[in-house]
């Protein structure tokens, strides 16, 4: 992909653990590489087409002045948010915040901060059988809407469906969103079981009654085989009531270890079901 760069770009800001900091203010390096497909710009000669690095610059100095963090990283996390959110045509980001004066007793060239961001598509699976399952799985897919880390929300058809493990209980209602995010696989989870949490769920039956369950099923073509995450979800393809919602929404979305679609596992699925 080609690269944009902004480099050095001076910016006095207030950010830094230290009250002096945030009162006084010091000097702020920042450098940004935008990855943006620019052959069109390129063979057009036409800003339209590409990234106006000056309103970038303006952007970042923005976001820098209008907030005070005490940490870089914080900084860092905005710029790249703001910059992903701004220009449809960045893909993703690398971020440096460099701070040369920073408070230590000892003599230091510069401290900085550089993270790379970028956009992700993400494929939840929602699920209710508890209290108001409607209005759960609808206050979650807007909590996804509203978050500034979270783009282009689509949700499937809710369809109401027997349940599935531990069947002594209330039908479910169930559904899945597909969406683009700068959140990382693990980081989407957090979001996701804080959004759980905030439903009132508690963990008790193992597949038992739940206010609202949001399960991470797909993650771009990523294989992760973590403790605690496991993408894809491991019995995606066993549920119908994960690869219909799921499937309506992307229905040629390749699984990355079966090698077949969402349309493709829920027609086997249908068929050997
Ligand atoms: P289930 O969804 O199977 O009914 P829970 O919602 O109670 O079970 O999740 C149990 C654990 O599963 C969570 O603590 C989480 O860390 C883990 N987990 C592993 N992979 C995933 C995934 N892809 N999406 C959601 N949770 C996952
Ligand atoms: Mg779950």
């Amino acid at each position: 992909m080609d690269k944009i760069c902004i480099e050095d770009l001076k910016i006095f800001a207030h950010h830094g653990v230290f009250e002096h900091e945030n009162i006084n203010g010091q000097n702020f390096y920042v450098n940004a590489v935008l990855y943006v497909d620019t052959e069109s710009a390129g063979i057009s000669d036409e800003l339209e087409r590409s990234v106006d690095y000056g309103s970038v610059c303006k952007l970042i100095e923005n976001v820098m002045t209008e907030n005070t963090y005490k940490l870089i990283e914080a900084a860092a996390q905005s710029v790249a948010s703001a910059i992903l959110r701004t220009y449809e045509l960045v893909d993703s980001v690398d971020i440096e915040i460099r701070k040369p004066e920073a408070p230590i007793d000892m003599e230091l060239g510069s401290v900085s901060v550089k993270i790379h961001r970028s956009w992700h598509t993400a494929v939840i699976a929602l699920g209710s059988n508890m209290g108001d399952s409607r209005a759960y799985i609808e206050e979650a897919v807007g909590k996804l809407i509203n978050n500034e880390y979270v783009k282009d929300v689509k949700q499937s058809e809710l369809i109401v469906t027997k349940p599935y493990g531990y069947t002594d209980q209330e039908d479910f209602l169930n559904g899945a969103v597909i969406c683009r995010t700068i959140y990382s696989p693990h980081g989407l989870l957090r979001l996701m079981q804080s959004i759980e949490n905030e439903a009132g769920r508690v963990r008790e039956i193992h597949w038992g009654p739940r206010t609202l369950d949001l399960d991470l099923i797909l993650y771009d073509n990523e294989i992760i085989n973590d403790p605690d995450l496991v993408v894809p979800h491991p019995d995606m393809h066993n549920r119908t009531f994960v690869l219909e919602p799921a499937a309506e929404l992307a229905p040629g979305y390749r699984h990355p270890i079966l090698g077949l679609t969402l349309a493709q596992l829920l027609e086997k699925l249908k068929n050997n079901g």
